[in-house]
């Protein structure tokens, strides 16, 4: 037995599927999840000692690579310094400038501890703010496990085939609507429908829980203009996207304003975080100057605040973003080859680091179509690459990504290992 199964079945004694997050678990893909001991750079390494190039890197927190210098360096400093006060600190003003600064169109930020606590914080924010309690959220789009979300979600919730959760009583999501993605006219219904009570529409720019499904020209500012029309806000789950496609956000990529953001994930370091801000007024509804309540025992952080802070400085820089699309283009265009040669339906596409894979011979453009793909395909070449060290997100359900320390040897040995699991499936 290899340690990484002698763990999981001690894990499972203890924790239910052994794991504290359900996509960990290959459910999906079947086998042992490999239990990481530890990592450097580009690669993660498991509990046999055996090293993986890493595509997942902690579900995106991870851009600089494991181990980042300057990262490390800041979280040990901070340390000896103090790990928490539960009061304000300067460093919490220095993250919400900074965050100000790169991403316009927040005014002001508040600072959680995950994902999930921003896009939670930021509906009841703009129930409270409008006086709505209607949502309109995607079919595949996730936004962690909030109640009111947790309805036709992307991520482990599509996995398992649990469009919403047994626990989630009926009047919660009762105000959840859900549209297609990339069809304003689902929308455009869904306010028609129902005028004066649509609070929010909350949307990823870029789907990345149903595989990654980019936006079609026009919808996101489509979506914009709809909100501004029918008095509700926009909310960008920036959770995933946020300083992934653009030091600015997808926002920044795409140019666009909206009402309010959600950011987690890159901006903690890998460290627990999350944070929503935008329009002045709207976050000045926020307690203790206004009645929408929300706080955190460690919301701000210091751990999180100086691992977020050195990573969030490190990315300011044009020269690392064209690096890592390079390498994700060259990625890309040499796995499309590799399927090719092999004579396996496969098509690819990436933003920036972000990348989805298909088997499936044209790229998704909507959940339908993503659902539509080859998922014993995908199985199996998720195994394949693993059992040749490279770990694959195991969902074919989730966005891959790349970071900066990832070069020239790592992309050799995963087109290589690309290849010859591609001949595999033939
Ligand atoms: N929003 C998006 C777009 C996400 O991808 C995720 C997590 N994958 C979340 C929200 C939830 O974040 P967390 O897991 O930190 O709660």
């Amino acid at each position: 037995m290899s340690q990484s199964e002698i763990l999981f079945e001690r894990a499972q004694k203890t924790t239910p599927g052994g794991v504290n997050s359900p996509v960990r678990a290959f459910k999906s893909v079947g086998g042992t999840p490999r239990f990481i001991e530890r990592a450097h750079g580009a690669y993660v390494v498991d509990a046999d000692g055996r090293e993986y190039i890493d595509y997942i890197g902690s579900w995106g927190p991870m851009i600089l690579g494991h181990g980042d210098p300057d990262v490390v360096a800041a979280i040990r400093d901070q340390a000896e310094t103090g790990v928490s006060f539960g009061a304000p600190t300067e460093l919490e003003i220095e993250m919400a400038e900074l965050l100000c600064q790169r991403v316009p169109s927040m005014e002001q930020v508040r600072m959680c501890s995950s994902g999930t606590e921003a896009t939670m914080s930021a509906i009841r924010l703009a129930r409270g703010y409008t006086g709505r309690d209607g949502i309109i959220k995607f079919e595949g789009c996730y936004h962690g496990h909030g109640d009111s979300l947790l309805v036709k979600a992307g991520s482990g919730a599509l996995t398992f085939g649990v469009p919403s959760s047994p626990g989630v009583p009926a009047e919660f999501v009762r105000h959840t609507h859900t549209a297609d993605y990339n069809d304003l006219a689902s929308v455009e219904a869904l306010f028609q429908a129902q005028p004066d009570a649509i609070a929010c529409v909350i949307v990823e720019p870029i789907a990345g829980n149903m595989n990654m499904v980019l936006p079609a020209p026009g919808f996101l500012q489509g979506l914009m203009d709809l909100c501004e029309r029918h008095g509700a806000l926009l909310i960008l789950d920036e959770v995933m996207t946020g300083f992934r496609v653009h030091p600015g956000g997808a926002q920044g990529l795409y140019g666009l304003r909206p009402h309010l953001t959600t950011l987690g994930k890159i901006l903690g370091g890998g460290l627990p975080v999350g944070a929503f801000g935008g329009r002045r007024d709207i976050m000045q509804k926020l307690a203790p100057v206004g009645p929408v309540y929300q706080a955190g025992t460690l919301s701000g952080n210091p751990l999180a605040m100086a691992a977020g802070l050195a990573s969030l400085r490190k990315l300011d820089d044009p020269a690392l973003y064209a690096r890592l699309d390079d390498y994700t283009e060259r990625l890309i265009t040499g796995l499309r080859g590799a399927a090719r040669a092999a004579g396996v339906p496969f098509s690819a596409q990436h933003l920036g680091s972000m990348f989805g894979l298909y088997f499936a011979e044209t790229i998704p453009t909507d959940f339908k179509a993503v659902t539509a793909c080859d998922l014993t395909a995908f199985n199996r070449f998720f195994h394949a690459m693993l059992e040749a060290g490279v770990s694959l997100a195991p969902s074919a359900y989730e966005a891959g990504f790349v970071s900066a320390v990832h070069g020239d040897a790592e992309l050799r040995a995963t087109l290589a290992a690309a290849s010859a699991a591609f001949h595999k499936l033939a």
